[in-house]
C-alpha cells in the first residue's frame, strides 16, 4: 500500500466505490485514481452519502503539492471537469482527489 500523495505519512487503503477500485487516504480522505478510473468514477451515480459530502476544511489541502507514491515524482495540478484543480500525475496518469472534489464534478457533469 503506498502513502498518501498530499499527507504522505498515512498509507492509503484500498476502497471499492462503484466497482472501481481506489485507493484512500484515512486522514485527508483524499482519493488516488489510477489512469481512466477518474472518467468512470465521474460518471457513476454515487448518491449524497456522507463519503463523498462536501468538507470547507479539507479544502485547504488543495493548496498542498501531491507527490505519485509509485512513480516517486511530483503530480501536476489542472483543471478537471467543472473547473476543479485536479492532481495528475505526468508519468502513469494517475490522479489524486481532494475530498469534495469528485462532489464538485458530479454536480457539473451534463445530465
Ligand atoms: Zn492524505
Ligand atoms: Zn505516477
Amino acid at each position: 500500500m503506498t502513502n498518501c500523495p498530499k499527507c504522505r505519512i498515512e498509507k492509503m487503503r484500498e476502497e471499492v466505490v462503484a466497482e472501481i477500485e481506489i485507493e484512500r487516504c484515512p486522514f485527508c480522505k483524499g482519493m488516488y485514481l489510477a489512469s481512466g478510473e477518474l472518467q468512470k468514477l465521474v460518471l457513476q451515480e454515487l448518491g449524497t452519502g456522507d463519503t463523498f459530502a462536501f468538507s470547507a476544511s479539507i479544502d485547504a489541502m488543495d493548496d498542498v503539492a501531491a507527490y505519485c507514491p509509485r512513480c516517486e515524482v511530483d503530480m501536476v495540478t489542472m483543471a478537471g471537469p467543472a473547473e476543479v484543480h485536479v492532481d495528475r500525475c505526468p508519468q502513469c496518469g494517475a490522479t489524486f482527489l481532494d475530498r469534495s472534489e469528485l462532489a464538485i464534478m458530479q454536480l457539473h457533469e451534463p445530465q
